[in-house]
């Protein structure tokens, strides 16, 4: 296995130092450790260097993984850990991702989340509520689950990528307001909780080319808050291994990041 140890320290340094460079309280960006095709002994060393918040891409691959790392966790009596679905999520696996995951980054259809909050009722909430989700996230209603989660958004209009299609939102009137409506009918929907946007920038030679896509999430964060008003846009998912520190430059306030901690991946 790579220094997992050292790797990590890298990590938060750069993240630090990123904060500082955008003025901002490094206290604010959560790291969520992306181990889809890593291992649950990855998942445990760095759950010893206090990470706490994972994030996984398939559930296929996480309903392998995250029994037996809660297993591990309540036997020990360790503190909990946050589960982040982060991959594209079909709205017929809706209830396995509930039944997983703690938080969903990949909402990017109005079919999914109303599957999800149809399903949510089925299940009880953690008991006693899961902390975590993300800050006041998670926990229940009426004795039921609640699930906290962002909206997926292609801001790059790389067609290769999920999300709702927003690549021309500013000057778009048709584009933003069809998904103004989306949004409306998302916010009603009693058991999700809508904590802010997530997006995968393009695929670059340099970082420094991801940073337009980065601002344009948030200025579009920005304009949902200002149609929007209340605790819903907190959150900003953005930045990888390759790009991260762009990222959090731009105002990420939750990184996703997998190879920079644990190694390259094995092909599949
Ligand atoms: C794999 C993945 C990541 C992490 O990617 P790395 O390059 O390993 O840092 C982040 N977000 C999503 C959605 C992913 O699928």
């Amino acid at each position: 296995m790579v220094d997992i140890a050292a790797n990590l320290r890298d990590v938060r340094r750069r993240i630090a130092e990123a904060a500082d460079r955008g003025g901002r309280d490094p206290a604010e960006i959560t790291l969520v450790a992306v181990t889809k095709l890593f291992t649950v002994a990855h998942i445990q060393a760095a759950y010893e260097l206090g990470v706490r918040h994972f994030g996984e891409n398939r559930v296929h691959e996480a309903a392998e993984k995250i029994p037996i790392v809660n297993q591990w966790v309540e036997e020990r009596a360790l503190s909990p850990l946050t589960w982040h679905m982060v991959g594209h999520l079909q709205s017929r696996k809706a209830k396995d991702a509930i039944q997983l995951f703690d938080v969903i980054h990949s909402v990017d259809s109005l079919k999914l989340a109303e599957r999800l909050d149809r399903v949510l009722p089925l299940f009880p909430a953690p008991l006693p509520p899961k902390v975590g989700g993300i800050e006041g996230g998670g926990g229940r209603k009426e004795g039921r689950k609640i699930m906290p989660i962002l909206l997926e958004v292609n801001v790059s209009g790389e067609e290769s990528k999920y999300g709702f299609a927003l690549d021309r939102w500013a000057e778009d009137e048709e584009q933003r307001e069809r998904f103004f409506a989306i949004v409306e009918e998302i916010l009603a929907l009693p058991q999700l909780e809508v904590r802010g946007l997530m997006t995968m920038a393009p695929i670059v030679a340099d970082p420094e080319e991801a940073r337009p896509c980065f601002r344009r999430l948030r200025h579009l964060r920005d304009a949902l808050a200002e149609r929007f008003p209340g605790e819903h846009w907190r959150h900003l998912s953005m930045g990888m291994t390759d790009d991260f520190e762009v990222a959090i430059e731009e105002g990420a306030t939750i990184v996703r990041i997998g190879r920079a901690i644990f190694g390259e991946r094995r092909e599949t």
